[in-house]
């Protein structure tokens, strides 16, 4: 933390419909990972605030409960459009704080708009049952209830959509929320708390706090006033959510880590599957908790597919993410760079031979320029292969049975996302079924769409988000069973 005394854009906390300072004037400064410059600083709260900005989320809870879903639509909706409008200047800052290039920034903006749309509809169909009666003179039926103030906890690879994913049903359902982003990329989340303004929120209905992590997360676990904590992150803090959250009895959902296997069939073009999976992998620098991280080709493709791999990963243009034509940023900071060179070193030691990367670019004098990594002479030891990588790195392993194939993916402890290249479709209803993940892209490297349900099994997350499950995720069933009179 430091004290405000550069010259950066302070911004601000939203607390009860009011901009506001840390209590104690403390700022963060947040850097572009792409000069290693400071672009803003943010103000940084704590347990006071937080507690405050849950108080505001409790006091607007009954209005805000109260309007019909078609009138809290109509604010998302907006919500929505301004996002729309202004997804230029959300991908420029996105860009800045995060790192990704431009048009991916401004493709997950324009994603969370439309996350932002398909609730403000979804929270019309918040259905109840009616339930069909086995004593004469009852009648049962079931209503949903919001399930009351809500924390919503993000991390930085997504800030705007990961966000979305929470706000954006958590309000249609009728909660009111009490966000923090991860405090290195609160300015994009900033932008968009200003168009939800300008769409006519009122105070308290959706607060932001940033500071530091464990402070705001035992104020949310600790006070009573919230019900419900959504994190997005890493397993080891969802684990410790989740204790928490049993220690209180809070409704929790979790969408955590993951590691991917991609995995190429013969009957396929393998320069085709090379493209997919090369896209696929290097979006965001691999730093995507669906991010294919384990490839498997079939021996009879492994050649063809490994040097067309090698040379898309070559041509991909890297640089500062403002520029025109870069398709791969920085990483997003200095320790996930380190780490990324442990990883490749550690492979390097236990024998992976390095196809093409596997080094900090020196092409650049500032910013975590890491080159795009294929490896071959993979084994399952390594730690790429055993710890979530988030690194641009593809290690590249071969098969040739599909039962052998779907035993290798499923040995891990994440569930995340699979994928499968193939035109054979018993092939790819075998791995849709046999894959232990909770979402599986076949021939498809982006699947993630509002209307679909997007979360993990196994050590990847409890719950579902986005889909009509995104929104059940932020309500209550209430039963109210009816003893009618006789006669
Ligand atoms: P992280 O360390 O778990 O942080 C995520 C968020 O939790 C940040 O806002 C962080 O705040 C906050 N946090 C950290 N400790 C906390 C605590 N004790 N109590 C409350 N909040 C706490 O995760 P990360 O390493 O930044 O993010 C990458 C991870 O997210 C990867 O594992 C990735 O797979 C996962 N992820 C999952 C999904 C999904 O949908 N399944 C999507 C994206 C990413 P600070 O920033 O202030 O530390």
């Amino acid at each position: 933390m430091t004290t405000a005394t550069t010259t950066a854009t302070l911004r601000r906390l939203y607390i009860d419909g009011t901009w506001c300072e840390a209590d104690n004037g403390g700022t963060l400064g947040v850097i572009n990972p792409a000069t290693e410059e400071v672009i803003a600083e943010v103000a940084y709260g704590g347990r006071a605030e937080t507690r405050r900005a849950l108080e505001a989320a409790q006091r607007a809870l009954p209005a805000w409960m109260k309007l019909t879903a078609w009138d809290r639509a109509k604010i998302l909706k907006k919500t929505a459009e301004l996002m729309r409008e202004r997804a230029d200047a959300i991908a420029r800052t996105l860009t800045m704080e995060q790192g990704k290039p431009l048009a991916e920034s401004k493709a997950e903006v324009l994603h969370s708009a439309d996350t932002f749309e398909w609730f403000a509809e979804e929270g019309k169909r918040a259905y109840g049952q009616v339930i069909p009666h086995s004593i004469p003179g009852k009648r049962h039926i079931t209503v949903k209830h919001p399930v009351g103030v809500v924390a919503s906890i993000s991390p930085w690879n997504f800030p705007v959509t990961l966000q979305a994913r929470k706000i954006a049903p958590a309000l249609a359902a009728g909660c009111t929320v009490v966000c923090k982003p991860a405090s290195q990329t609160p300015l994009c989340l900033i932008q968009v708390f200003e168009c939800m303004i300008e769409a006519g929120l009122p105070p308290g209905v959706a607060n932001l706090v940033v500071g530091p992590a464990q402070e705001i997360g035992d104020e949310f676990l600790e006070n009573p006033i919230c019900r419900k904590i959504s994190f997005t992150g890493s397993t080891e803090v969802g684990k410790q959510i989740m204790r928490g959250c049993a220690e209180h009895i809070k409704r929790v959902s979790l969408e955590l880590g993951g590691h991917a296997p991609f995995i190429v069939f013969p009957d396929a073009d393998p320069e085709v599957g090379a493209k997919i999976a090369v896209t696929g992998k290097f979006r965001n620098n691999g730093q995507v908790c669906i991010a294919p991280s384990r490839f498997y080709v079939h021996k009879d493709v492994e050649k063809k597919f490994t040097e067309a791999a090698v040379e898309f990963a070559r041509a991909l243009k890297l640089g500062n993410g403002l520029e025109p034509g870069v398709e791969v940023g920085p990483m997003f900071e200095k320790k996930a760079m380190q780490q990324t060179i442990d990883l490749v070193e550690d492979a390097r030691r236990r024998g992976a031979k390095i196809l093409t990367g596997g080094k900090r670019s020196d092409r650049f004098e500032k910013g975590y320029f890491f080159e795009p990594t294929v490896l071959t002479n993979v084994s399952g030891e390594l730690r790429m292969m055993t710890e979530e990588p988030f690194a641009p790195v593809m290690p590249l392993l071969d098969f040739s049975k599909l039962d052998d194939v779907i035993r290798a993916a499923n040995n891990t402890r994440y569930g995340l996302a699979a994928y499968v290249f193939t035109n054979d479709l018993t092939v790819a209803w075998r791995m849709a079924e046999g894959l232990e993940a909770g979402i599986i892209g076949i021939n498809d490297p982006v699947p993630a769409t509002p209307q679909c349900p997007f979360g993990g099994m196994k050590e990847s997350g409890l719950g579902r988000e986005l889909a009509h499950e995104g929104l059940e995720a932020y309500l209550e069933t209430k039963y109210v069973s009816f003893k009618l009179r006789e006669g």
